[in-house]
């Protein structure tokens, strides 16, 4: 029996492409800055979203910990989403390892903050208060593409109140497929941006923070500190080189599956949410554990919550998309 797994985009596997050159890739110990493939990839994925510099970590937690690290120093404060992945799913790093204060606000029904409830968030310069100094974004949220329009009020934003602002763009490059633009249309709007290489881009590992060469800089040696410099690392920029080569415009698959599997559900008459990118949410109440249980045994891995999501990826197909739709048709009849 094959395996459907929608839990996330994570779990995809590196194809035999990407797993060659991997294999042919130069390295040398990046510590030194002497690994070519991890100064390709840098350098490459910098000048493709309009940064001077970049820095490639293991992962999207580390990556946007540096972030905020190199934004704000020790009693600053960032203000973030309720469910942004910085605050609710990295524990709590940034508090932690940073003595960055959080301050989080509910998202909008759009995976955007409300500017005029930062507004009244930042704290005034008076020493009662820690110093607010960034805001955090992300996109896509739960799969919503932020609207290039609030991107753009966003920074003007920013700029008026002297804050910094950052995107955790784990998925990125879902939201400019969506949208049907370059990268940069998005990432021009930010201060600091960190990509994930092994969510639908199809990586096993890394993650990518760019910003200007002297934000880079600090979190370099903030890399450190957190104990992530590798040394012949260019294996892994070189699956990072080829997903971003070979595996960008192909989202759009993801894309399609996603909704083609959420009208098959909503066709069956379960409560599916307007679907966007690669993301689908459907609304299961107290059925979630049966109903994961119930797809188990017929090969269909799924994270059981009461609000169920379900990630497409390259590593599931139409067919197995029909699959689980016949699957949760049948759970529906039972
Ligand atoms: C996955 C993810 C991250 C972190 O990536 P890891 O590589 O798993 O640490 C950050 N932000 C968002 C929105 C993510 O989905």
């Amino acid at each position: 029996m094959s395996v459907i797994d929608l839990r996330s985009d994570t779990v995809t596997q590196p194809t035999a492409g990407m797993l060659n050159a991997m294999a042919k890739a130069a390295t040398g110990d990046d510590v030194y800055g002497e690994d070519p493939t991890v100064n390709q990839l840098e350098a490459g994925l910098a000048r493709r979203l309009g940064f001077a510099a970049a820095l490639f970590v293991p992962t999207g937690t580390m990556s946007n910990l540096l972030g905020l690290m190199a934004h704000c120093e020790r009693g600053d404060e960032y203000i973030v989403g309720q469910q942004a992945h910085t605050y609710k799913y990295e524990g709590g790093g940034a508090a932690v390892l940073g003595s960055i204060q959080p301050q989080p606000l509910e998202f909008q029904a759009d995976g955007s903050l409300d500017l005029a409830q930062v507004a009244a968030a930042i704290k005034p310069d008076d020493f009662h208060f820690a110093r607010t100094r960034l805001l955090a974004l992300e996109n896509t949220m739960q799969g919503k593409v932020l609207p290039l329009e609030y991107l753009a009020r966003a920074r003007s934003f920013t700029r008026e109140h002297g804050l910094s602002l950052h995107l955790d763009g784990a998925r990125l490059y879902n939201a400019a497929v969506r949208l049907g633009v370059d990268a940069r249309e998005i990432t021009r709007h930010f201060d600091s941006v960190s990509v994930c290489l092994s969510k639908g881009l199809g990586a096993p590992i890394g993650s990518v923070l760019c910003g200007s060469a002297e934000l880079i800089g600090k979190a370099r040696r903030l890399r450190k500190m957190v104990g992530g410099g590798m040394r012949q690392a260019g294996i892994l920029a070189a699956a990072g080189l080829y997903a971003l080569d070979h595996n960008v415009q192909r989202l759009a698959d993801d894309h399609a599956n996603a909704q083609f599997l959420a009208e098959g559900l909503s066709a069956a008459g379960y409560a599916v949410e307007p679907v966007q990118t690669n993301m689908v949410y459907v609304q299961m109440g107290d059925k979630c554990e049966a109903l994961k249980a119930f797809a188990g045994e017929r090969g269909i891995k799924l994270s059981a919550a009461s609000r169920l999501r379900m990630v497409t990826h390259m590593d599931v197909s139409r067919a197995q998309i029909e699959q689980v739709i016949a699957t949760f048709v049948e759970f529906s009849q039972n």
